[in-house]
């Protein structure tokens, strides 16, 4: 499952908040409670890169993540710029 945090404003009362969601879902204004905003921005989460130590994790959101992202470690990297490879080529199964 794709995972998102969302960025959102409310054009309401002019406040900013972020959410993460499996989607790019509509938001409520935390201040004003004004209903379904959409997100300005979506920043993909689905795969991210963590530091452990001297080594790089490459973890995934796996398709059976609902509510949470339930990241998997599934490869380690010696070096941030081979994960990221790893990362963007798509080399994940
Ligand atoms: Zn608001």
């Amino acid at each position: 499952m794709a995972w998102y945090l969302n960025h959102y404003h409310c054009d309401s009362c002019d406040t900013e908040w972020e959410d993460d969601w499996s989607c790019c879902c509509d938001d409520d204004c935390p201040a004003s409670g004004s209903r379904h905003w959409s997100p300005h921005e979506s920043e993909d989460l689905t795969e991210v890169i963590e530091q452990d130590g001297d080594e790089f994790v490459v973890l995934v959101s796996p398709e059976t993540a609902e509510h949470y992202p339930e990241y998997k470690a599934v490869a380690r990297f010696p070096s941030e710029a081979a994960a990221h490879r790893f990362v963007v080529d798509g080399e994940l199964t």
